[in-house]
């Protein structure tokens, strides 16, 4: 019996583990399998292969039942199924199948499927500067940050090169160059305003929003299987171009191709399972999302790349005698405080003139503002950006 078991121990067993495959999790794979560890993916969601699994992405709208907007009365359920675009509704989980209070207007994207949101961002990608960082340092708000911009600039760097971006090198210290591929061209009535704003506040800028995509695909690229972008702004599809950056179309083809990649679709982590003699963590239990068959897997290396609210799940789920309230729980504040990402900071006018303009092409990038208060001293009263 104890043979039986240690044939399944090592059958189970894999030189990394990695939870989630999205965004992070797919570059983390990337990253292991590179260098010759045979990694296991364990995601939650369906498979989705790069352009195969994209059941939308070349449909026109009169394909649809609603023509793209499903009406009102027939979204249903709270968070992201109400965004309502038929293009996308296949990524949105289902309401009912995991419904959450929402006491205020709350949208909490999921992405439960292989690529996880890297599937739905919006690819806007700035760098941060020692402003943001040094932050805390200054204002004396909040704990610092143990990192400053030039410990992130290698990696910002080597990131950039395999991901690919569009935009402008544009020399303001509150927003530090990047390594970008030509940007697309604002539109006459962006550039009017950005000349008005800079006249005005001289220290205000509206540039090119440095976004995912590839304008000028290089031969790391390439080598990618990713062409570039058309301007069809139907990324959320899924691009069968791979012109934006998704973990599909990127990091997880990447590391299939090293021979050291196992991905494991519809497997939910529960938990981390703790060694007490040893000390420290050495696997994870997963729950099959199908059979609900209840499994351990098992590897030295484990990195929880669930997103924020469910890598604090699956690490408070994590009990043992050591760690009572969680994984890495002791303060007590694992779950707490977390962070919202802000998903709409947008400004709109209308504006008469230029009628004797017209835009050529899409514009995925959009135009950015960077933060201009509270930079290079405090002019408000709140803290920051
Ligand atoms: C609409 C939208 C627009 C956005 N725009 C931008 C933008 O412009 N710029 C930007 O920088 N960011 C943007 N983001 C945010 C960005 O997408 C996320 O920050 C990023 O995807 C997070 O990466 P992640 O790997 O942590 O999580 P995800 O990409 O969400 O991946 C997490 C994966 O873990 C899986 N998982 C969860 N729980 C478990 C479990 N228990 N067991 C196994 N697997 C599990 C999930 O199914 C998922 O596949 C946007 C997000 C959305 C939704």
């Amino acid at each position: 019996m104890s043979n039986l078991n240690l044939k399944a121990k090592q059958q189970n067993s894999y030189d990394a583990i990695v939870i989630g495959s999205g965004a992070s999790g797919g570059w983390a794979a990337k990253e292991l399998c590179e260098k010759g560890l045979k990694t296991l993916v364990l995601e939650r969601g369906r498979m989705v292969r790069h352009i195969e699994d994209y059941p939308t992405a070349s449909k026109a709208p009169w394909e649809f039942e609603f023509r793209g907007t499903v009406p009102i009365e027939k979204r249903s359920g709270v968070g992201a199924a109400r965004w309502g675009r038929e293009e996308t509704m296949h990524w949105a989980l289902a309401e009912d199948e995991q419904p959450y209070i929402e006491e205020k207007p709350f949208r909490w994207f999921r992405g439960y499927h292989v690529g996880g949101k890297s599937l739905l961002w919006a690819r806007g990608t700035q760098r941060w500067s020692d402003y943001d960082l040094e932050g805390p340092a200054r204002d004396g708000y909040a704990v610092d940050w143990p990192i400053r911009y030039q410990d992130l600039e290698p990696w910002y760097s080597y990131v950039e090169k395999f991901v690919g971006f569009a935009g402008s090198r544009d020399g303001l210290p509150e927003l530090p160059d990047q390594i970008v591929q030509p940007g697309f061209e604002l539109s006459c009535i962006e550039k009017y305003y950005a000349e008005q704003l800079k006249s005005m506040y001289g220290n205000r800028h509206l540039i090119q929003g440095r976004c995912a995509h590839l304008t000028d695909p290089q031969e790391i690229h390439k080598q990618q299987g990713r062409n570039k972008c058309q301007h069809q702004n139907m990324c959320n599809r899924g691009c069968v171009y791979g012109g934006y950056f998704s973990a599909n179309a990127s990091t997880l083809p990447w590391a299939e191709k090293t021979g050291n990649l196992t991905v494991r679709p519809d497997a939910v982590v529960e938990s981390i399972l703790y060694d007490e003699e040893k000390g420290r963590a050495i696997g994870v239990r997963i729950i099959d999302r199908n059979t609900k068959e209840a499994m351990e897997f098992y590897s030295k290396i484990i990195f929880v790349n669930a997103s924020t609210i469910n890598s604090n799940a699956i690490l408070l789920n994590s009990k043992s005698s050591r760690f009572p309230n969680g994984l890495g729980n002791d303060n007590g504040l694992m779950g707490k405080f977390m962070a919202c990402h802000n998903y709409r900071g947008k400004g709109f006018a209308t504006f008469e003139g230029f009628q004797d303009k017209a835009t050529e092409g899409r514009h995925p990038g959009h135009a950015y503002v960077p933060r201009f208060r509270n930079v290079f001293k405090q002019d408000t009263d709140f803290l920051r950006g």
